[in-house]
């Protein structure tokens, strides 16, 4: 896996501009991002279950041109393909726990070497690293340059969780909660639209098995506690950025963009060439 990351480094950079005067909803712990020299695209997507990191962290691999590395696909791809570890990781999904480090460090570094044949430079990682554990051994091999934490109150994940539909047909995903959560402790309300699917779609949705309540709760609270200590790690390092989304895609794509200094049609231009 070293081998491979050190490879993922190695390649090509892209010029980054970080600055710490961010939009309101951002904190950042240091001012250690400011402008530097050209470099790779070497960064963290933290959130718990729901708050969307997937979506955006998509998002940006298609803005900079490096991949969405997601061990939630990673892991649901090889709960599909009757692999070694496919009846294993049935169970612990169906019980709503967190898949051990072992199993995710095992299909991340077949991901990576895959992407290393594939000569991929740089990376968004989504979903990983889950413990300081896995963090220390993340920065054994590469250097992670920012760590994106988004952010969400707890009763609008739940509401959001238990929105979700997936088309059995054409696989796509919706929405269809309506969330309008008043703000509490100082931070602004938040209103989601539903993601409603086109009429083809309506007779055709289904909810993931575990995106039941008990489930999703529990989800939860096995992630804010591991997470904690990573989310403590990367701010000592000063990497961390935290993000309150102000709501949906809409309201909060164009302030992400804002709090990481990327411009959209500069960014696309520049992964282009
Ligand atoms: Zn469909």
């Amino acid at each position: 896996m070293a081998a491979v990351f050190r490879l993922l480094k190695s390649t090509t950079t892209i010029s980054r501009r970080f600055s710490s005067t961010s939009a309101s909803s951002a904190t950042t712990t240091t001012n250690k991002w400011s402008p530097r020299q050209p470099r790779n695209i070497q960064w963290v997507f933290l959130g718990c279950p729901g708050v969307g990191k997937g979506t955006y962290a998509s998002r940006l691999s298609a803005l900079l041109g490096v991949p969405h590395i997601a061990t939630g696909d990673l892991v649901r791809e090889e709960l599909s393909s009757a692999g070694p570890l496919s009846k294993q990781l049935g169970e612990i999904v169906n019980q709503g726990k967190l898949v051990s480090d072992e199993i995710i460090i095992n299909l991340l570094s077949k991901r990576l070497e895959a992407g290393e044949a594939n000569g991929e430079a740089g990376f968004l990682l989504d979903g990983f690293p889950r413990t300081v554990r896995q963090a220390e051994i993340l920065d054994d091999v590469t250097d992670i340059e920012l760590v994106v934490n988004l952010k969400l109150p707890e009763g609008v994940l739940i509401e959001k969780c238990l929105g979700r539909r997936i088309c059995s047909q054409c696989n796509k995903n919706f929405n269809v909660a309506s969330i309008n959560a008043q703000g509490e402790n100082g931070r602004p309300s938040i209103s989601m639209a539903p993601l409603l699917p086109p009429p083809q779609c309506v007779t055709k949705l289904y909810t993931r098995s575990d995106d039941t309540e008990i489930v999703v709760k529990e989800r939860l609270r096995i992630y804010n506690e591991k997470s904690q200590p990573v989310e403590e790690f990367y701010r000592s390092q000063g990497k961390l950025l935290e993000f309150d989304l102000p709501g949906g895609i809409p309201e909060s794509w164009p302030k992400l963009l804002e709090v990481l200094n990327l411009d959209e049609q500069e960014e696309k231009q520049s992964a282009a060439a």
